[in-house]
């Protein structure tokens, strides 16, 4: 029998019809973009789902983040605590923002910030906290919060991976001061391109509205020097569509999730993510770190590839090692030791809701081979 090509991720999409009889209206209201009918509705269904009072909405999710910072106001020059074990997007945002990257280690189980090691890092040029909530694994959001209180920082999680993962019955929307979610395609729940920052302050909503449409608070008054940021109206009708069916697509994904972990679980050389206490998970990704011995990553990730698997370095490299943070005193792999191991011996394994059980015995089945 022929073997399909398995892909790390496949896009989550509504049937045809559904969303043609969703995108239906704007050929009659001819309104495409800026903030029309469904970017409206998208709105107020993902404060909904997200159970968040305040929310806006972006083209992407890396103008999302560099919109959230921008807004913050930070002294140029400033300095952002950040984690090196993410995607190039949370540390480019910072960057651009003409703020400067600070990178603190992750902790081994989770691969979140490790919050033991943020307060060493502090000097009186330090505006900010950019944890990252990888693989939907929380943060550990109560120490990250009593640091930034105690020291007069501001907090923006990047929760690119962790939309409707929810610690102890509140939304991940809601901790810090702001959150940054990515609703692109290959995310758990997607608007083909898109993003969002949810926030604490409801005075950050008009600026983040003018910020993202070239910083015009009307056509005759230019209060900032803003970007183009907008959602359109077919990515807001993409989200309506997605969010109907994404409790299901998120429980098929459990499924899968499932049968790795039966699967996985008590092999010798393979760590797998635990399960956080309190935290109902979305299932973005099934992260593997092999022990380099028994296993080793790259052996592991062309076995598969030479299958017609394919499994995500993800993430490596470290940022902190990127050609284009060279000249940045704060950066270098050997200063987040934990995080250099984990980039060098993690896969992410393919994971999306159309997942079959047979599929992942498939991938097991060379894995333990
Ligand atoms: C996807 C992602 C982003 C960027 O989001 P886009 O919507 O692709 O711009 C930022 N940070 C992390 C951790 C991501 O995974």
């Amino acid at each position: 029998m022929e073997q399909t090509r398995i892909n790390v991720t496949r896009s989550s999409m509504p049937s045809y019809e559904e969303y043609c009889a969703e995108i239906k209206e704007l050929w009659e209201s001819r309104w495409l973009t800026n903030m029309g009918a469904k970017h409206k509705q998208f709105e107020t269904a993902l404060k909904a789902y997200l159970d968040t009072p305040h929310i806006t909405l972006y083209t992407n999710g890396h103008l999302a983040l560099e919109g959230a910072l921008s807004a913050m106001n930070f002294p140029a020059g400033g300095e952002v605590i950040t984690t090196p074990f993410t995607f190039a997007s949370t540390t480019h945002a910072i960057a651009r923002t003409g703020l400067v990257p600070v990178f603190c280690d992750i902790e081994p189980v989770h691969y979140t910030m490790d919050v033991t090691k943020i307060e060493s890092l502090i000097t009186e040029k330090t505006c900010a906290i950019v944890p990252v909530h990888v693989y939907g694994n929380l943060c550990d959001v109560e120490a990250i919060e009593a640091i930034a209180r105690r020291h007069g920082l501001k907090v923006i999680y990047d929760a690119a991976h962790a939309f409707g993962v929810t610690y102890q019955g509140v939304s991940s929307a809601n901790f810090g001061d702001a959150s940054m979610y990515s609703f692109h395609a290959t995310k758990v729940f997607n608007t083909i391109e898109g993003g969002a920052v949810t926030y604490r302050d409801e005075a950050l909503g008009p600026v983040l509205d003018d910020k993202k449409n070239f910083g015009l608070h009307t056509p005759e008054d230019g209060r900032y020097i803003g970007t183009n940021a907008k959602m359109n109206e077919f990515q807001a009708a993409m989200g309506l569509c997605n969010l109907r069916h994404l409790d299901e697509e998120i429980e098929k994904r459990g499924r899968a999730v499932q049968r790795y972990r039966e699967r996985l679980g008590a092999v010798k050389g393979i760590t797998l993510c635990p399960e956080q206490p309190h935290v109902k998970p979305n299932y973005a990704y099934f992260p593997v770190l092999f022990d380099g011995q028994t296993y080793t990553r790259d052996a592991v990730f062309e076995a598969l590839q030479a299958h017609g698997i394919v499994a995500r370095k993800y993430f490596y490299p470290l940022i902190n090692g990127l050609d284009c943070y060279k000249e940045y005193e704060t950066a270098g792999t050997e200063k987040t030791p934990v995080a250099q191991r984990v980039a060098a011996n993690i896969l992410t394994l393919p994971l999306f809701a159309d997942l079959t059980v047979d599929m992942v015995d498939r991938i097991c089945d060379i894995i333990l081979d």
